[in-house]
């Protein structure tokens, strides 16, 4: 029987990968989508943002139980933490989606393939090749390459570990953290950046003294400056102890734990000690082994480069999701990538991806949401900006969630009102920031957002009270 020829065989099966297969199946494509590991779903699904999110919404429970008796409802006494129940519903959400993919890629006739794939070169008479070193059963059928006319990449990235340590029971990355027997009493976080702040506001609510230390002078040091400020404030008040501007000289492992010595933002030295110590200093792109130096792909650093359609240097092989050079290592970015790529395979109108128009959620205590530029960066630019702030304060939904913190905060071009960026902190920013996105993708100036009706009372009324505040003009505030 004939190899089949695919349209499109994808490299990975995480976000990016998924959807870049499902997104073909629909345009008509034959999709083969090859995945190492035994389960669909990469870092997002198995071991990043659904699992963290999902532990994220007991901590939030357990915040609100423990205001209880304010809110009227007695009876709780002293709420106590069930640890292995937070672990199974946390893997059960896991294991539904997980079977949710393989439903989608069976009803789209996706072809799923167990194994690792390797690039063998430039195509031969429009078709590429890949080298498949199979793992187990399916539908590879012991077979050794895969020919497909397109690849896409989707390798991902893994967590960076500090020189000299190895992750395990004690020393954690985002893997080890989301399957303790029990939550940590102590831990040390090093990275202020999303995974860091996420992990470290959630073992906070579960009752855990938690240090964080961040190299840079503030805490999510990639938002806009009054955001980290802010964030800095709040988890102050929490009692977690955020520490920037410090340099980690040593990780050690104790009877009991961990010990970090550390030179603050004071040129002092210190020392901590932990249960556990998690390392979040970044991600790397998954791009070694996989065959990229037989092709013309080039890199960044490790970071495939790749045009508007997401196609590399090589004709044919495309790349998305954490491994593409310049993008932001988030699944919605690399998902959306994915649908650019296959809509440019399939010959189908597609907009590029904007780099500045994809949004940042962080999901820690109060959550922060932001698209666009920081103040700083639109400055810097050389923007002339009106910037309009509204503090959640003043917003009545707000008191009714009993979540105060944060503010919306808009950066505006002064002379035409067109919104250069949107930096949430507080309740549901993660949510709210959508109406910024679909605002900016579409132009809408300062002006017309002051006139687009809001819901009352809602949380994105503090929106409207932002745009009002870049003429001076809130209501509520
Ligand atoms: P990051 O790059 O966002 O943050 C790492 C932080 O560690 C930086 O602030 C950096 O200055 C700091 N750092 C680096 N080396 C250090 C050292 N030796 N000592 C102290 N601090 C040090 O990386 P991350 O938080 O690990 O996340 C990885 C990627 O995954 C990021 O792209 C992130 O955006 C993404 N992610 C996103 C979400 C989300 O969207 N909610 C959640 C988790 C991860």
């Amino acid at each position: 029987m004939a190899e089949t020829i695919y349209d499109v065989a994808i490299i990975g099966a995480g976000p990016a990968g998924y959807t870049a297969a499902i997104r073909g199946a629909e345009y008509g494509l034959k999709v083969a989508l090859i995945e190492k590991q035994n389960r669909l779903g990469g870092t997002c699904l198995l071991v990043g943002c659904v699992p963290t999110k999902a532990m994220l919404f007991n901590a939030e429970i357990w915040d609100h139980l423990k205001h209880a008796t304010e809110y009227g409802i007695d009876g709780i006494g002293t709420p106590a933490l069930n640890w292995a129940a937070v672990m199974r519903r946390k893997n059960d959400i896991v294991a539904r989606h997980v079977k949710g993919l393989e439903f989608l890629m069976r009803k789209h006739k996706i072809a799923t393939i167990r194994g690792t794939a390797r690039l063998t070169g430039t195509a031969r008479d429009g078709m590429h090749t890949l080298e498949l070193a199979t793992e187990g059963e399916g539908e590879a059928n012991g077979a050794s390459s895969v020919q497909a006319k397109n690849i896409i990449l989707a390798t991902g990235s893994e967590a960076k570990m500090l020189p000299g340590l190895e992750a395990d029971s004690r020393i954690l990355t985002n893997i080890e953290i989301l399957s303790m027997d029990q939550p940590p009493k102590s831990l040390i976080v090093i990275g202020a950046g999303a995974v860091g702040v996420e992990f470290g506001s959630m073992f906070r609510s579960f009752g855990a003294e938690v240090t964080i230390l961040e190299f840079l002078p503030r805490l999510v040091p990639l938002e806009d400056e009054e955001v980290s400020k802010e964030l800095a404030r709040v988890f102050r008040k929490r009692g977690i102890d955020a520490n920037t501007g410090a340099r980690v000289d040593k990780v050690e492992k104790t009877d009991a734990g961990v010990r970090v010595s550390f030179t603050d933002a004071n040129g002092k030295s210190q020392v901590k000690e932990a249960e556990k110590v998690l390392v979040a200093v970044g991600r790397s792109p998954r791009t070694a082994n996989v065959g990229i130096e037989q092709t013309k792909i080039e890199l960044d650093r490790g970071f495939v480069k790749v045009d508007e359609t997401m196609q590399t240097a090589e004709p044919g092989i495309y790349a998305i999701g954490d491994i593409v050079a310049g993008f932001p290592q988030l699944a919605h970015s690399g998902s959306m990538s994915g649908m650019v790529a296959v809509a440019k395979i399939a010959g189908r109108p597609f907009r590029p991806v904007r780099r500045e128009r994809i949004p940042a959620c962080t999901f820690c205590e109060p959550q922060i949401g932001s698209v666009g530029l920081t103040e700083a960066q639109a400055r810097e630019k050389g923007f002339e900006l009106k910037v309009g702030k509204f503090p959640f304060g003043g917003n009545s939904k707000a008191s009714i969630v009993d979540s105060h913190d944060g503010f919306v905060k808009i950066v505006s071009d002064a002379k035409l009102g067109e919104i250069l960026g949107v930096h949430i902190i507080g309740p549901q920013a993660t949510e709210l920031i959508s109406e910024a996105v679909v605002a900016m993708d579409l132009e809408a100036t300062v002006e017309e957002l002051m006139f687009t009706v809001h819901a009352h009372p809602t949380l994105a009324e503090a929106m409207l009270d932002a745009y009002g505040a870049v003429e001076g003009m809130a209501i509520n505030g």
